[in-house]
């Protein structure tokens, strides 16, 4: 039986088979143990706990569902559930582990030759090197397939020239997959460089309100020379990167249902604790309210997106399937934490009581990897045919 937990009302754990059960479990121990004491700290001082990664990497989700080259072939719902139980206690945290192993990994897991799988994969499974992927630049977001960075070919290699911005862990990465659009072909093409390569300048990006201890840099690329086994045989257009984002935006529709467990779970735990007019906070009727309304939201939210796994693990997941999960669930998310944040008055807005936090974090969220409206056109499109993204001429 699955360690108490209030946002488990419809016994989830039910739906899982018995390794993803005992990795959910595992997930949960470790982070509520030796992560969760820490992360605050860390947020308000929006720096990275290097001395938790080698924790993180005991967890054995480094590589998530690539099998082979050290990585734990996890099935797409395993690796989901125990994101969302990182998720529960730091979104930083889970956003850490996602852009390593469901973007960066991931591209060199699916669109890497044999020869940087066993060069890259087996360290990187381990969090013993640490990977980012780059493809937003300052003046290309939603409209990613436009980018700019340029990738031009010289002997023995290619040279990239351009920036990036936004990019998770590039402030630290060892090794950087960036995307370019090749001179030649007009298509883009995906390259690993290396963090010391000739050229290539990261700066820190300060001054964000969640996801603090995540380290987004803007990425400088001037002349950085990249050898011709550093180019990622499986990038030869834009739709080459979504076989990576049909993954990876499954598993981030679920960092905000493991956010929304984490809030549900705390307000349930403050509401009975805490006195108002000689009663528990959880005796006012309006106060039941909400907290019936976030639990609601929780249990859907974790039934679509186990849906969305079982889909995928079919072969029958559509990217609209994919982008309704993420945009409905981080909607939904939005409302649950909102809710959560008003449930503990002053305290809410307080990053010591996880509540404030996770209400900042899932800001981001609802951001990356597709905003909530790209997402919803992206679903418009395959339900109706037509295509909204650029308004009529
Ligand atoms: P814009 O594209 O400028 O959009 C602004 C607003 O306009 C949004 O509300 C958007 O929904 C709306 N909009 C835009 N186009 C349309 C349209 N056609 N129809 C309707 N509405 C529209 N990128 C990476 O490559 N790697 C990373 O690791 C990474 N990590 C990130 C981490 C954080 C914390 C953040 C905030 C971003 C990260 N990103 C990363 C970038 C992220 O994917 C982009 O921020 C996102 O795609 C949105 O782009 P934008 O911020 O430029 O917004």
């Amino acid at each position: 039986i699955f360690p108490p937990c209030a946002s488990d009302y419809y016994q989830f754990d039910d739906l899982l088979n018995p390794e993803e059960q005992a990795l959910r479990r595992k997930v949960r121990e470790v982070m509520e143990n030796d992560i969760a004491p820490i992360m605050t700290k860390y947020w308000e001082k929006a720096e990275f706990p290097f001395h938790v990664i080698p924790k993180l990497g005991s967890l054995g989700i480094g590589g998530s569902t690539i099998k082979g080259y050290g990585c734990p072939g996890l099935s797409i719902t395993g690796s989901a559930i125990a994101a969302a139980e990182v998720a529960r206690v730091d979104a930083s945290c889970s956003t850490f582990i996602l852009v390593h192993s469901c973007l960066g990994m991931l591209t060199i897991g699916l669109c890497g030759s044999e020869e940087q799988k066993q060069r890259y994969l087996p360290s990187l499974a381990q969090l013993h090197t640490v990977a980012c992927w780059g493809l937003t630049e300052p003046g290309i977001g939603s409209d990613a397939s436009s980018l700019k960075t340029t990738a031009t070919k010289v002997s023995r290699g290619w040279v990239l020239d351009g920036q990036k911005r936004w990019i998770g862990n590039s402030t630290f990465a060892d090794v950087l997959v960036i995307f370019a659009r090749n001179t030649n072909t007009n298509q883009i093409n995906g390259f690993i460089v290396k963090k010391d390569a000739p050229g290539l300048r990261v700066t820190k990006i300060e001054n964000k309100i969640g996801l603090r201890i995540v380290q987004n840099g803007d990425i400088l690329l001037k002349n950085v020379f990249v050898p011709d086994e550093d180019r990622l045989p499986g990038v030869n257009s834009f739709q080459d990167t979504s076989k990576v984002l049909a993954v990876s935006r499954v598993m981030v529709a679920w960092q905000p249902i493991g956010i929304s467990m984490g809030v549900y779970d705390a307000c349930h735990r403050y509401l009975k604790e805490r006195k108002q007019f000689g009663v528990p906070l959880a005796a006012f009727q309006l106060n039941q309210e909400k907290l019936v309304r976030m639990l609601g939201n929780v249990q859907a939210m974790l039934l679509i997106g186990w849906r969305l796994c079982k889909l995928y693990e079919k072969g029958k997941m559509t990217p609209g399937h994919a982008s309704l999960g993420k945009a409905w669930i981080t909607l939904r998310a939005r409302e649950t934490v909102s809710l959560g944040r008003e449930l503990l008055g002053g305290n809410g807005i307080l990053s010591d009581f996880l509540v404030g936090k996770a209400f900042c974090d899932l800001e981001p969220i609802y951001t990356y990897e597709g905003t909530y409206d790209i997402n919803s056109l992206v679903t418009g499109r395959e339900i109706t045919g037509i295509a909204s993204f650029k308004p009529a001429e």
